[in-house]
């Protein structure tokens, strides 16, 4: 009997495992797309049905492929994965930080209205900016842009349109001249 219910933990271990293994971008250990687009449903459903308030980050790194073309492929991962431990390290457990793809990030955060949410990103920004990542014998230094966007009662509940709007808003800080942050509202763009 204890070995077969050694057995039911063991499997019960494996199976909470996989579950976490699937929802997580293997080089960071942030969640992955898949999962960001999962929370992102989940937060819009209680918004239209609570309105309780969310934002998300759009985080793109600066000039990412000169990175990887002075330090090489492996330091730029090594710098992805400290990015990834900064998002974790700066954010509530509340929030969610993902790899949206390559070399760019998005992060959900709940409960937190435009003001806020700007302020997250200057401190994530910043605290990249600041950062000395090891890579080998290679100290780098990187950059982020952030689009923020919040979702808002005049926006149709669609996360296609909020992401839309975090990645314009990632758009003009790059115009800016990248290494700030930019938001959108949806007023400036409602119809
Ligand atoms: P910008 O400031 O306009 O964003 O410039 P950028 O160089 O960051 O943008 P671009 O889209 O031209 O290049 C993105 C680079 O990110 C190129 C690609 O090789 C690198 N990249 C994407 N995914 C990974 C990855 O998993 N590991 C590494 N090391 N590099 C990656
Ligand atoms: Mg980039
Ligand atoms: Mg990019």
């Amino acid at each position: 009997m204890s070995v077969f219910n050694d057995m039911v933990v063991q499997l019960r271990k494996n199976q909470n495992e996989l579950k976490l293994l699937a929802t997580m971008d293997p080089l960071t250990g942030l969640s992955n797309r898949k999962h960001l687009m999962d929370t992102l449903a989940l937060h819009s459903e209680r918004y239209s049905r609570h309105q309780t308030p969310f934002s998300i980050l759009m985080a793109d790194l600066d000039h990412f492929k000169e990175v990887n073309d002075t330090y090489g492929h492996l330091a730029g991962d090594a710098v992805l994965k400290r990015i990834g431990t900064i998002l974790l390290e700066m954010l509530r457990s509340i929030d969610t930080a993902g790899r949206y793809g390559g070399e760019e990030f998005l992060i959900i955060l709940d409960n937190t209205g435009m003001e806020e949410a700007r302020q997250t990103a200057e401190r994530i920004r910043t605290a990249v900016e600041e950062s000395k990542i090891t890579a080998a014998t290679h100290t780098i230094q990187v950059t982020v842009s952030i689009g923020v966007a919040t979702i808002n009662s005049s926006m149709t509940m669609n996360i296609d349109g909020l992401i839309d709007l975090a990645d314009k808003a990632l758009y003009t800080a790059k115009q800016q001249g990248r290494n700030c942050t930019a938001w959108s509202s949806c007023e400036e763009t409602a119809e």
